[in-house]
């Protein structure tokens, strides 16, 4: 099938006739600087690539570490050569087609895969691309924004394979699920295995994951769901995003959750902070067959051992997000079946939007938007 003239204009000349050639980019110049915005050139997709015009880019904790990385440090900076754009959470429109991309149009709306990967490997061909061997760096995937140039400029490119068509579905709004909610998403699927009717979910830590990990296991599951975090304001959320129990982290909430429970603990827990204490919580409130997922990035660590976890309760770490996973949690936003929940910010802005994200002052993701 023949591409459509619009697609096979050189694009090249586009950019030499003056209409586009260079554009703004929030990038990591260098580890231990601040980012900072930088004048780059308009990347040109190759074969199988498309360049995209960025529609929504969310901000994420991930690029607060990222930007605090000293020179070295783990699990950033001693992996990554700085000099990239920062963004990966993305979603936009169709600008350009490279080579052999026949099934997208400029204009379609689409949403990138925020898990960068070869396609080949043996973790590729299993469904498993947030483990790609060639991009996966322990705890990190090198990938848009992270190691790679990102979302937030003007435009990017991205492999066809790595995006998920939209239809009517504003890319604003998909922006968060790329990263927040599919992130999410896996955790959630990997564990319906252990809910069932009469069984019992916790998801610890309620900001832009946890609001979408309480919406999943309510969608997705038959049970119960207790909310755990620190801030009040935060658990009024998880009561918005459907949580059945919403209880603050304190020296009390094992004994809360094992009295609103009948005793039994929780099947799933979902921790999404990753430090020491909420670690303990999760092995404290466990069950037998159970399952312990950690995705927060605090550090913490859990002994496991007799009498530390629940006997056949299983501990995981949970990275990222397949595409199934994408297209899956796309769908449910097309089916409206997903509260999500965002304050917008020009490119201009981003200052201001991070400021508010470290500050805890933000209701839902911080998304950037781009006329
Ligand atoms: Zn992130
Ligand atoms: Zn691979």
């Amino acid at each position: 099938m023949q591409p459509p003239v619009a697609q096979r204009r050189n694009w090249a000349k586009v950019l030499a006739i003056g209409k586009v050639n260079v554009m703004k980019a929030y990038r990591i110049v260098e580890w231990g600087k601040p980012a900072e915005f930088v004048d780059v050139p308009v990347p040109s997709p190759g074969p199988g690539e498309v360049l995209l015009r960025m529609r929504g880019a969310g901000l994420c904790r991930s690029d607060l570490d990222i930007m605090g990385s000293t020179p070295g440090s783990a699990p950033y900076a001693e992996v990554l050569n700085p000099g990239f754009t920062l963004g990966h959470e993305n979603a936009g429109e169709v600008e350009f087609c490279g080579a052999g991309v026949h099934d997208l149009q400029p204009g379609d709306r689409v949403a990138v895969h925020n898990m960068h990967h070869c396609g080949n490997c043996e973790f590729c061909h299993h469904g498993h691309e947030q483990s790609c061997t060639a991009f996966a760096r322990g705890a990190i995937g090198i990938t848009r924004g992270v190691g790679i140039d990102g979302g937030l400029a003007e435009f990017m490119v991205v492999p066809r394979r790595e995006l998920v068509p939209l239809g009517a579905l504003d890319p604003v709004r998909v922006a968060p699920l790329t990263d927040a909610g599919v992130t999410s998403y896996r955790a959630v699927k990997a564990s319906l295995d252990r809910l069932y009717p009469g069984s019992t979910a916790l998801v610890i830590g309620i900001g832009g994951l946890g609001a979408y990990a309480i919406q999943f296991l309510k969608l997705l599951s038959p049970a119960t769901v207790f909310a755990v975090d620190r801030a009040p304001d935060r658990l009024a959320d998880a009561g918005r995003y459907g949580a059945d129990h919403c209880l603050l982290s304190d020296a009390t909430t094992r004994e809360a959750i094992m009295d609103l429970s009948g005793g039994r603990g929780a099947d799933v827990i979902i921790d999404l902070v990753g430090s020491d204490a909420t670690l303990a919580l999760a092995a404290a409130v466990s069950r037998p067959h159970g399952r312990i997922v950690l995705v927060g990035l605090e550090g913490g660590t859990l002994k496991v051992g007799w009498g530390r976890i629940a006997t056949t309760c299983e501990f995981t770490i949970s990275l990222g997000s397949t595409l199934s996973d994408l297209q899956e949690t796309c769908r449910l936003a097309a089916d409206d079946r997903l509260l999500i929940e965002y304050e917008s910010f020009s490119l201009d802005d981003i200052e201001t939007a991070f400021h508010r994200l470290r500050e805890g002052q933000l209701r839902g993701r911080a998304v950037i938007t781009f006329p």
